[in-house]
């Protein structure tokens, strides 16, 4: 299904503006991620997607072309998953996939034809008849999914929903997820406020900030090509390099950068992973600071730039704290972005 917003906003009661007016389309089968930190409204777009709560006047939410604006949530034909997987705990989990299809007044053999048939796809058929309560975190999830997937929906909407879970459980999950998502060939919209779930389960970002999305992309692109000092911190966590720019130059306290031309005027960032250690290297700094991380060092470093900076090295040992090093950056590497306020 093919879901557009038109002008979608959303002021509460009081004035908070929670969203600005948006306008977003999602291809049919796509996954989009809603990415963006505490209270930048992603919640109120996703609620006002399932029709759950009323966008501002001139809005218009269409599925498939047609107007549901006004459509209560139980006339959407939308699937969703929360935080809180909000199961049935005194019920087996086939009675709580087939919940929603006995309320829409399915036959018994229908429910369970569809049942069986996302209990395989979910990869549930060993605790088909187990209570939900003995099943793990992950476990739950994935009979949230299938309960909701099960009446067929035409956009599936997930709020958080592996935010309940610990970080080993989430990670391991979240590739699961992905795939599911991907094997149901469904549109779904889903929020989190970590950057590597969006990255890893979208096929398209929406990174939001204070009621706007702020960009919106492929992983690769928004990584790679982010139009703003926000999206670049957001994704990929890079950091401003606060120096002077004169010609081709940017001057940092550590030394000089080259720049790509035409970067006057704008502000420098850098990530981690393109920091390098190199004796030829324009840019002095002192280590301060070393962590292991298996693949990599992680190094912080003092003196190149005003601000602290990370730097990943690959190599199989590092410098010692309290070591003066030399650094480069690719100019390619840099980030010149327009100024912002508060980038
Ligand atoms: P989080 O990640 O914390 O859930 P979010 O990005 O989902 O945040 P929203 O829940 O959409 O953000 O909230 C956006 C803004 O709207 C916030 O400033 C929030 O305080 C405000 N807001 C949300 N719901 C209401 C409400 N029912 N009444 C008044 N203000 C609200």
């Amino acid at each position: 299904m093919t879901l557009s917003l038109s002008r979608v906003a959303k002021t509460f009661a009081g004035g908070t503006k929670a969203l600005l007016p948006t306008d977003l389309t999602i291809a049919p089968g796509e996954i989009l991620s809603l990415l963006g930190p505490s209270g930048c409204g992603k919640t109120t777009l996703l609620r006002i997607i399932a029709g759950l709560e009323q966008p501002d006047p001139g809005a218009r939410v269409l599925f498939d072309g047609e107007e549901v604006t006004a459509l209560p949530v139980e006339r959407r034909r939308i699937g969703m998953v929360f935080q809180s997987y909000a199961l049935f705990p005194n019920m087996s989990v086939r009675a709580n996939i087939g919940y929603g299809l006995k309320m829409q007044g399915l036959a018994r053999a229908d429910i369970d034809a569809r049942v069986d048939e996302v209990t395989a796809l979910c990869q549930l058929q060993p605790y088909a008849s187990r209570a939900v309560t003995a099943l793990s975190g992950g476990q739950r999830q994935r009979v949230a999914l299938a309960r909701a997937i099960a009446p067929r929906p035409r956009v599936l909407l997930l709020d958080e929903p592996l935010s309940a879970l610990d970080a080993a459980l989430r990670g391991q999950l979240r590739d699961e997820l992905a795939l599911l998502l991907r094997s149901f060939g469904i549109t779904a919209i889903f929020v989190t406020h970590d950057q590597d779930e969006a990255m890893a389960i979208a096929d398209r970002v929406a990174v939001m900030r204070a009621g706007q999305v702020a960009q919106i992309g492929t992983p690769e692109t928004l990584y790679r090509n982010p139009t703003s000092g926000f999206v670049a911190r957001f994704v990929g966590g890079a950091m401003p390099l606060r120096g002077r720019v004169t010609g081709d130059h940017l001057h940092l306290p550590g030394g000089a950068l080259r720049l790509r031309p035409g970067a006057a005027g704008q502000q420098v960032f850098v990530r981690a992973e393109d920091i390098r250690l190199d004796p030829e290297g324009p840019l002095a700094a002192r280590v301060e600071a070393v962590t292991f991380l298996g693949t990599h060092y992680r190094l912080a470093l003092s003196g190149a730039a005003p601000d602290l900076l990370t730097a990943l090295h690959a190599g199989h040992s590092a410098p010692r704290p309290g070591e003066a090093v030399r650094l480069s950056i690719a100019p390619d590497a840099l980030l010149s972005l327009p100024a912002e306020d508060h980038a």
